[in-house]
């Protein structure tokens, strides 16, 4: 599970860090609304903690321009004595709140209940041509062939599925695969690219997988061939 945290308080974001790497998700902070707009907006997150009070643009600001985009699951931080912000933030977009000062348990609760809504609404077999990915059962076949994965190349072959028909850029591929700021000396994405391709391309007739000459990948069935 992907989650971006949106917190000033440096204390709260680090124990919410801290706490939620433990349970195996991957997390991304931000410590202001300026920071959280972009993140949020800009990158896939599975659910966002967005705390109401924030330097910069507040978490309702971020929370209208992420709106206005993409669904994301928010769960919104609010003070005690919140109520107008709490209904502020339901009727902004926010799919739950939670009340400071709040228990780790009940968040990480709750987050689970709203990844668990949200992945209901997404299809869980993509289609690529006869290519096909099992997101639940982390499988893909293709011609009705099984075809080996690491989970590296199920993760780059879901994403890939998950956008079909759009170039992502090799610095978006080792951000949402590798979760890793893209340094032009690896060739990490390339070579997982290429060992991809040679799983669900080369036995087969019709290439999916294309290079877009500096821009990067996108996978796609193409007409005419
Ligand atoms: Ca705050």
């Amino acid at each position: 599970m992907r989650v971006l945290i949106v917190e000033d308080e440096r204390k709260t974001a680090d124990y919410l860090r801290q706490g939620l790497t433990e349970q195996g998700c991957t997390v991304d902070v931000a410590h202001d609304g300026i920071d959280g707009q972009h993140l949020a907006v800009h990158y896939d997150f599975d659910v966002i903690v967005l705390d109401a009070m924030l330097p910069g643009l507040d978490g309702f600001e971020v929370l209208r321009s992420l709106r206005a985009v993409k669904g994301t699951p928010v769960i919104m931080l609010t003070a005690r004595d919140g109520v107008e912000d709490r209904v502020k933030g339901l009727q902004g977009g926010a799919d739950d709140y939670l009340v400071k000062p709040f228990s780790f348990i009940e968040l990480l609760a709750r987050l689970q209940a709203l990844t668990r809504r949200g992945r209901a609404q997404e299809p869980t077999l993509l289609r690529v041509g006869d290519l096909q990915v099992d997101l639940i059962g982390r499988k893909a076949h293709r011609g009705g062939q099984r075809i080996d994965l690491t989970a590296k190349e199920f993760a780059l072959v879901a994403l890939l599925a998950r956008r079909q028909g759009e170039i992502l850029s090799k610095t978006t591929i080792a951000e949402l695969v590798w979760d890793m700021h893209f340094d032009s000396n690896t060739n990490v994405v390339e070579v997982a690219i290429k060992r991809l391709r040679g799983k669900i391309d080369a036995p087969f007739a019709q290439p999916l997988l294309h290079t877009i000459r500096g821009m990067g990948y996108v996978l796609e069935e193409r007409g005419g061939h």
